[in-house]
């Protein structure tokens, strides 16, 4: 009954269910998928259900009800490790693994989860934000990954397998999670009740790659009319037609008189761009996907470019290409060009990678 609150991924659910019944769980595991679309709830009830105390391991599921349910639900299960990158902080410093100087490899998660547990089940750690490990952390836990104390379970959340370290992946076994369809975006914000009543989630649900995240951002009317209007210009594959760098100018003047809220808007702009992006390169490159269910811009899109004679292989290397130069338009906003130049020169060399009419590597 317990995997029924978790909406969606239901292959790596299967994945789990079968290695639990042969009691066959590696002691790494690295989950990606894009952002907002519930690695970390699906590695919570994972936990759960591996420490729950009224049902067996090889069932894979959890009452809810027993102490150690409740302690996972309210984050204080002694034996559920939890870490992520502090908000102010650019990576996950080394001393949330191996303590600081003074109490080198005395502290930390990789100390913490060599502990015999309290329950005497599992040890489990989660680590999220785990694009955001460099070579420093990384190597500080490799030691932990290559000789994981017993019946410790380590769970790393990141977004890509691209991003990760590959002194990580190969040293877990990679699951993957695709985005949720827009049905399943639906059904978890009315569940949870993640919008106001009386606004519609159909449409936000449909704008927001799949991802729960991005529909919350979404709830705002303003920002959901126009990221439709960037979606159905980028499925073009030419974002500069129909005066949209025009209307693009408008949306950010509009938001406010002082520049920094423009430069804010703009930046908000680019990162729908980027996960319209996303979702096209996570879509093409999974072969599994139900073509179906595909969100209908990325849909458009994706018939865009297999009509200009483009393999799923190319598509993603525009896409990624299309990702950097925005990536390289948000920096420009943020050292404060002149907006009107960054706004037509962002469309035109989107347009001019998505028809590769420039190298892709060129950004
Ligand atoms: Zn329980």
């Amino acid at each position: 009954m317990s995997w029924e609150t978790i909406v969606g991924h239901q292959s790596a659910l299967e994945r789990f269910q079968k290695s639990a019944r042969r009691n066959r769980l590696a002691s790494t595991y690295l989950f990606v998928g894009p952002s907002g679309i519930g690695k970390r709830t699906f590695a919570l009830k994972l936990a759960q259900s591996l420490l729950c105390s009224s049902t067996p391991e090889s069932a894979l599921e959890c009452c809810s009800h027993c102490p150690a349910c409740q302690q996972v639900l309210s984050g204080s299960h002694p034996d559920l490790i939890q870490v992520a990158k502090p908000a102010d902080k650019k990576f996950i410093p080394v001393e949330t693994f191996i303590g600081d100087r003074e109490h080198r490899r005395q502290r930390g998660m990789c100390h913490d989860i060599g502990l015999k547990p309290f329950y005497g089940g599992r040890k489990i750690a989660i680590i999220d934000d785990a694009d955001d490990l460099n070579a420093e952390s990384a190597n500080s836990l490799l030691k932990t990954l290559e000789e994981p104390p017993p019946k410790s379970i380590l769970i790393l959340i990141g977004t890509s397998q691209q991003r990760q370290l590959q002194t990580i992946i190969s040293r877990s076994q990679v699951v993957h999670f695709s985005p949720l369809t827009a049905e399943q975006v639906q059904e978890v914000l009315e569940r949870h009740h993640l919008l106001d009543p009386e606004t519609d989630p159909r449409p936000i649900a449909q704008a927001a790659n799949g991802s729960v995240e991005q529909a919350i951002r979404l709830s705002n009317p303003e920002l959901l009319e126009f990221v439709q209007l960037l979606y159905h210009q980028l499925a073009s594959l030419d974002p500069t037609q129909e005066d949209f760098a025009k209307s693009l100018g408008t949306f950010v003047e509009s938001a406010g008189k002082d520049a920094a809220l423009k430069r804010r808007r703009l930046s908000e702009v680019g990162d729908f761009a980027i996960y319209f992006y996303r979702d096209l390169l996570h879509r093409s490159a999974d072969s599994r996907e139900v073509h179906e269910n595909l969100e209908k811009h990325t849909a458009a899109s994706l018939s865009q470019f297999r009509q200009t004679g483009f393999t799923d292989s190319v598509i993603q290397e525009a896409a990624s290409a299309c990702i950097r130069r925005t990536l390289s338009m948000q920096q420009e906003v943020h050292a404060n060009a002149m907006q009107a130049n960054v706004i037509t020169n962002w469309l035109a060399d989107l347009g001019r990678l998505s028809r590769a009419e420039i190298a892709f590597d060129f950004y």
